[in-house]
C-alpha cells in the first residue's frame, strides 16, 4: 500500500455516544467473558462490537470444534464459557462432550442470552477507530459506524478485539509473530460441506455419513496433493483437515492457508479473502470430481470472514514463554489454566508443530499477562495476551481465551468497585474471586513454588533480546 499522505479535515470534536462503567471492546470468545463477568460483579458495561452479533472466531469465522482444555476429563474452563456452551444445548446446537461442535447460528444466540441476562448492553455495528489517552489513562474510545465518528467513556476498559486494536491505539507495545522471523500464524477461511447420500455407496447410505467418509480419507490426502502438485490447488497446506459438522452429513473445513499476510494491515487482510477463496473454489472442486463422496455435496456455509489466529500480542507485566510452558509453571495469581498444547500452523508454508504436554500436565497465565505495560485502566480479554508465539499458539483456542476475558471483566468490576485502575488489582483477590465464581483455578499452595511475577528489568532484558533476534518489536 502507499505511504503517501494527504491533509484531511477530520473532526476536532466528536459526540460522546454514551458513558459506561466498563467498556469492552470486541464480542468474541474473550469479550463475551469479560462483558458478563463486568456485568455480574456489579459494574454498568456496554460492549462493542463490529458485527452484528457476537461470537468472533466462533461465529463470524466459522472456527469448530471448541477445543479441549481438560484435565481427566473435567474442564479447566468452567464459568461463563461452559455456561455458553449450555446455552448452546438449550438450542441444540452442540454436539460431543470433550472436543465439542457447535452451530454458530446457536453460538451467536447463546452469547447474546448471557449478555442481556446479566445486563450487559450491546452496541453492534461500531468499531474500535481512535483512541485518547494520556498519563498512562485512556480517556475514551473513538468508534466509527454509520453515523460516523462517537466517543464512548469509561473507566475501565478492556481490548477483546483478538488483534489488540484498542492497547495499539493506546500507545501500548507488543510483538508481532514468531520470534525467529516475524511470521505470524497462517489465516484461514472456514468452510463446510453437506454430503449427499445418494453418492454413498450401496448398502452404506444408512450410515453417519460424515464417519463414512472419514473411511475415504487416504483417498482425499491423495487427491489433494496430486493436485497440489500439479497446480491446480494452491493451497500451501500440507493436507485437508476436517471436523464433524454438527449433523452427520456436513464435514467441516479448517484447510485453507494464506501465508505471509499480516491480519492488521487492511489491504493484506482484504487480499486473504480473495486468496482463499480461490483456494476453497479450487479444493471443491478437487474433491467433487475426485472423490466419490464428494461427488454431489454442496456448499453447506462459508464464513463470514476468514479466521485469523494471530496478530499482535500485547506486552504486560508479566510474560509466559515456551519454557515456562514446558515447565508448567504456576503462578500465585493464577486466572486460567492450560493443557491445550503448542499448535503452530507454519507461518511460512507447509507443516504445523503440535507439541503436547504430558497427561495430568497444565500451564498457567498470571493476571500480569493481561495487564498492558505502558496503561493502567486496560487490561486484555482476548488471545493477545502477553506470552510468547508458541505460548500464544496453545492459549488462543476458545476455551482459556473466554476464561481470560472473565478474569478482565471480573478484575474491571472489582477496579470499580474500589474506585482504582485495573492494573491495582491484586491478582491472587483475583484468583479468589474467579474460584468463588466457579472457575477451575488452584487456590495458591505453598507447595508447589510458585514463579515470582519477572521484575520490569529481567523482563525488558528478554524483550530486548527477542526484540534483537527478530526485528519485530514495536511501540
Ligand atoms: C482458522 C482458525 C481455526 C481455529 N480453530 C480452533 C478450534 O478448532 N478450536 C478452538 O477452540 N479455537 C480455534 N481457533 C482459535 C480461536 O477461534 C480464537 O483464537 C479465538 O476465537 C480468539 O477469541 P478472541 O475473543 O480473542 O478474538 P476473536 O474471536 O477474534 O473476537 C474478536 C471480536 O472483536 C471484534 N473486533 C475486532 N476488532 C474490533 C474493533 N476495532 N472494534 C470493534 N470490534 C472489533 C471482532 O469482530 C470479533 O467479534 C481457531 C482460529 C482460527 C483463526
Amino acid at each position: 500500500m502507499t505511504t503517501k499522505t494527504i491533509p484531511v479535515s477530520l473532526p476536532r470534536e466528536v459526540p460522546l455516544i454514551t458513558q459506561a462503567q466498563v467498556l469492552v471492546v470486541g464480542g468474541g470468545p474473550g469479550g463475551i467473558g469479560a462483558a458478563v463477568a463486568a456485568a455480574r460483579g456489579g459494574a454498568d458495561t456496554l460492549l462493542v462490537e463490529h458485527y452484528g452479533f457476537l461470537g468472533g472466531m466462533a461465529t463470524a469465522g466459522e472456527v469448530n470444534p471448541f477445543m479441549p482444555n481438560h484435565i481427566d476429563r473435567q474442564s479447566l474452563d468452567t464459568g461463563i464459557f461452559e455456561e455458553w456452551v449450555e446455552r448452546m444445548a438449550h438450542y441444540g446446537g452442540v454436539r460431543g462432550d470433550h472436543t465439542r461442535t457447535f452451530d454458530p447460528n446457536v453460538a451467536r444466540l447463546a452469547a447474546e442470552d448471557l449478555c442481556l441476562d446479566a445486563g450487559v448492553r450491546l452496541l453492534y455495528h461500531h468499531r474500535a477507530a481512535h483512541v485518547e489517552s494520556s498519563d498512562r489513562r485512556i480517556r475514551a474510545v473513538v468508534l466509527h459506524s454509520k453515523s460516523g465518528l462517537g466517543a464512548v467513556r469509561a473507566s475501565q476498559y478492556i481490548d477483546s478485539t483478538g488483534d489488540g486494536d484498542v492497547a495499539a491505539l493506546a500507545g501500548c507495545a507488543f510483538h508481532f509473530g514468531s520470534e525467529q522471523t516475524g511470521g505470524a500464524q497462517p489465516m484461514t477461511l472456514c468452510f463446510k460441506l453437506k454430503l449427499d447420500r445418494a453418492s454413498a455407496p450401496d448398502g452404506k447410505r444408512d450410515r453417519d455419513l460424515y464417519l463414512l467418509m472419514r473411511e475415504s480419507m487416504d483417498d482425499i490426502q491423495a487427491a489433494y496433493r496430486k493436485a497440489q502438485e500439479d497446480g491446480r490447488i494452491e493451497c500451501p497446506r500440507e493436507n485437508v483437515l476436517v471436523f464433524r459438522g454438527v449433523d452427520d452429513d456436513v464435514v467441516h473445513f479448517n484447510t485453507t492457508r494464506v501465508i505471509r499476510k499480516s491480519s492488521i494491515k487492511g489491504d493484506e487482510l482484504s487480499a486473504a479473502e480473495v486468496e482463499a477463496r480461490r483456494q476453497l473454489r479450487q479444493i471443491i472442486d478437487v474433491l467433487r470430481s475426485e472423490v466419490p463422496i464428494f461427488k454431489n455435496a454442496r456448499i453447506y456455509s462459508i464464513a463470514p470472514q476468514i479466521g485469523i489466529r494471530e496478530s499482535r500480542r500485547i506486552i504486560g507485566r508479566n510474560y509466559v514463554t515456551v519454557e515456562d510452558y514446558k515447565a508448567a509453571r504456576r503462578y500465585p495469581d493464577a486466572v486460567a489454566r492450560v493443557r491445550y498444547g503448542i499448535d503452530i500452523h507454519n507461518p511460512e508454508g507447509k507443516g504445523t508443530t503440535i507439541i503436547h504436554l504430558d497427561p495430568g500436565v497444565w500451564y498457567e497465565i498470571p493476571w500480569g499477562s493481561l495487564l498492558p505495560r505502558d496503561t493502567d485502566n486496560l487490561a486484555i480479554g482476548s488471545r493477545c495476551i502477553s506470552v510468547d508465539h508458541a505460548v500464544h499458539s496453545s492459549v488462543r483456542v476458545m476455551p482459556p481465551v473466554c476464561s481470560l476475558g472473565q478474569a478482565a471483566g471480573t478484575a474491571a468490576a472489582l477496579a470499580v468497585k474500589a474506585g482504582c485502575d485495573v492494573s491495582e488489582v491484586n491478582g491472587i483477590t483475583l484468583n479468589t474471586e474467579l474460584r468463588k465464581a466457579g472457575r477451575n483455578l488452584l487456590e495458591h499452595d505453598s507447595d508447589h513454588a510458585p514463579t515470582p511475577v519477572r521484575s520490569p528489568e529481567q523482563q525488558e532484558k528478554k524483550l530486548a533480546a527477542q526484540s534483537k533476534a527478530a526485528g519485530n518489536f514495536s511501540a
